[in-house]
C-alpha cells in the first residue's frame, strides 16, 4: 500500500514499557521524540507517574535524549514538564515536521538518530515518516470516547491489520 509509506510504524508495541533502552540504542537511537497523551499517560494524568519518570531515567542512563511534542496546549505541556524540564512543545500542529525538526536541533540529533514515540497513526507516526524519523507506535492507554476519536481509531485499524500482518504480531 502506498499509504503505508506514511502511516506504517516501524514498531508497534503495547506500551511504552516495551521500548527498552537497549532495543533503541541497537537501533542507534539517540533521541526519542514523545508524545505525552495516552502514549506516556492518560489525558487525566497532569504530571508524568512514577513508572514514567523511572522509564525516561532508563533511557537517560544509556544517554538517550527525550522531548515532549504535544498537541495539547501550553498549560497542559508545562505542568507535565515542570519538573523534567525536557525541550518541550505544545500546540505542535502534527503531522506537522516543525515541533520535531526544532527538537532535534535542540538535541543534536538528526533524522538517522531519532525516534518518534506516540499513539496515533495519522498525528504521531504521520509526522515521523514524513521526516524519515523511526515510528514507534503504542496502544493508548485510555481512549476518549467521543464520535472524533473513534472515528480516527477505526481509519488506524486497517494499517494496524496490515502490520500485525507483516510481523506477525499476536493480539493483546
Ligand atoms: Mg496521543
Amino acid at each position: 500500500m502506498l499509504t503505508d509509506r506514511f502511516f506504517m510504524p516501524d514498531i508497534y508495541l503495547n506500551d511504552i514499557y516495551e521500548i527498552t533502552p537497549e532495543m533503541l540504542k541497537d537501533r542507534g537511537i539517540k533521541a526519542v521524540l514523545l508524545d505525552i497523551d495516552n502514549t506516556l499517560v492518560t489525558y487525566d494524568d497532569p504530571k508524568p507517574t512514577e513508572s514514567v519518570l523511572k522509564w525516561l531515567d532508563s533511557l537517560k542512563n544509556v544517554g538517550i535524549s527525550a522531548a515532549f511534542i504535544s498537541n495539547n496546549h501550553q498549560e497542559r505541556v508545562e505542568l507535565f514538564n515542570s519538573d523534567l524540564k525536557f525541550f518541550a512543545t505544545w500546540d505542535s500542529h502534527k503531522p506537522s515536521g516543525k515541533c520535531y525538526r526544532a527538537a532535534m536541533e535542540f538535541l543534536g540529533t538528526d533524522t538517522t538518530n531519532t525516534a518518534v514515540i506516540g499513539d496515533q497513526v495519522f498525528t504521531d507516526v504521520w509526522s515521523a515518516k514524513r521526516l524519515g524519523l523511526f515510528a514507534i507506535l503504542v496502544k493508548p492507554i485510555k481512549d476518549k470516547t467521543s464520535l472524533f476519536f473513534r472515528s480516527k481509531r477505526a481509519l488506524e485499524k486497517p494499517i494496524l491489520r496490515r502490520y500485525r500482518k507483516k510481523h506477525g504480531e499476536k493480539k493483546k
